[in-house]
């Protein structure tokens, strides 16, 4: 399937639910936001049919977020219903990690491919500043969902930080958790998103420096290149790798493979921009006409972001909890 502009759109990202258990700073407001209505969130039914449409169009992974996917109850059901789907190879998961541990078992038999952690530091007071929830849950928890996917035969097992000046000192640890384990540790420049449009985050060159600083020279990574943005770096004597998604300093539009479905079934062509098909209205119709709302969607799919201005003429007024990343 070919958008507009030519480009070749192969993954989607299913946001499950707009709750979540954290309340990271660049993403949600501290004391939260109206949850939408359950009975205006797609069911399982729904976004297995949509992926399936899709599926034919040419689509051949999803990743399920959020908010967090893993608080809404019985999330395997949809992994395996997706994994059944003729012609979607892989499904994927970006989780804060908190309820991994408990809920990979289930995943893993349901035939989930990979899991992408978010964590921004591994110092307990900064992630309770930054999650302002560290009254009710602690870093111990995501690292042992680390562990556990790690530990888990044949799952591809991803780091993400966004480095924003207040995790500076946590980089370096962060990039050694890829030195003893088959890891990729990403480091994620801020977009200009929702609430990361109010903060200041570094840079990838920032990083790097500090990186290269500590652990000395970055040498360009030569595995397989994955299906998304990340640019892969490694240190001589690291079993795993780390990795850069820059957005702000890489614009990466002219190979963007992807769209997104929100949970309340918005099919959403540019991360930046409101752009797309609203398709519950949609479903009570035949699947041909889902099709060509979608298809429709992705012919005015944007050419790309302009972070660098940052307000836009029908920007996205959703914040990230909403859009999933
Ligand atoms: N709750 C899950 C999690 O945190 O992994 C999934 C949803 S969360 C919105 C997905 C990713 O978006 C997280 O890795 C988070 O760090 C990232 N994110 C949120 N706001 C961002 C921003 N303004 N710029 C860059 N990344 C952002
Ligand atoms: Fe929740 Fe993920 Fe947003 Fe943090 S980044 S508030 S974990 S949805």
């Amino acid at each position: 399937m070919r958008d507009g502009q030519n480009r070749e759109i192969r993954y989607i990202r299913v946001s499950v639910t707009d709750r979540c258990n954290l309340r990271c700073v660049y993403c949600m407001p501290p004391q939260g936001v109206e949850w939408l209505p359950h009975e205006n969130i797609l069911t399982y039914e729904e976004i297995g049919r949509i992926c399936r449409i899709l599926a034919e169009m040419g689509v051949d992974t999803v990743r399920l977020t959020g908010g967090e996917p893993l608080v809404r109850r019985g999330l395997e059901e949809l992994v395996a219903m997706l994994k059944a789907i003729p012609g979607i190879r892989r499904v994927n998961l970006t989780t804060n990690g908190l309820l991994l541990a408990r809920q990979l078992p289930a995943l893993l038999s349901a035939g989930l491919d990979g899991v992408n952690i978010s964590l921004d530091t591994l110092d307990q007071g900064q992630f309770a500043a930054l999650t302002r929830r560290g009254d009710l849950f602690r870093v111990d928890q995501v690292l042992q969902g680390l562990e556990a996917a790690l530990a888990a035969p044949g799952l591809e097992v991803k780091l993400n930080c966004v480095p924003m000046g207040y995790n500076d000192d946590q980089l370096v640890p962060l990039a050694l958790l890829a030195r003893e384990r088959p890891l990729a540790v990403r480091f994620i420049e801020m977009m200009p998103i929702g609430l990361g449009a109010h903060m200041e985050g570094r840079s990838e060159a920032w990083v790097r420096a500090r990186l290269e600083e500590v652990l000395g020279p970055l040498t360009p990574w030569e595995g397989e290149a994955g299906s998304g943005p990340a640019r892969y770096v490694t240190v001589p004597g690291f079993a795993g790798r780390l990795g850069f998604i820059s957005a702000v300093s890489h614009q990466f539009c002219q190979s963007c493979n992807r769209v997104r479905l929100t949970a309340s079934g918005f099919f959403k062509t540019c991360l930046q921009y409101d752009r797309g098909v609203e398709l519950r209205p949609l479903l009570s119709g035949p699947d041909g006409a889902l099709q060509a709302a979608m298809a429709a969607a992705l012919a005015q799919k944007p050419a790309g972001h302009c972070f660098a201005q940052r307000e836009v003429e029908g920007g996205e007024g959703r914040i990230m909890n909403q859009i999933g990343g």
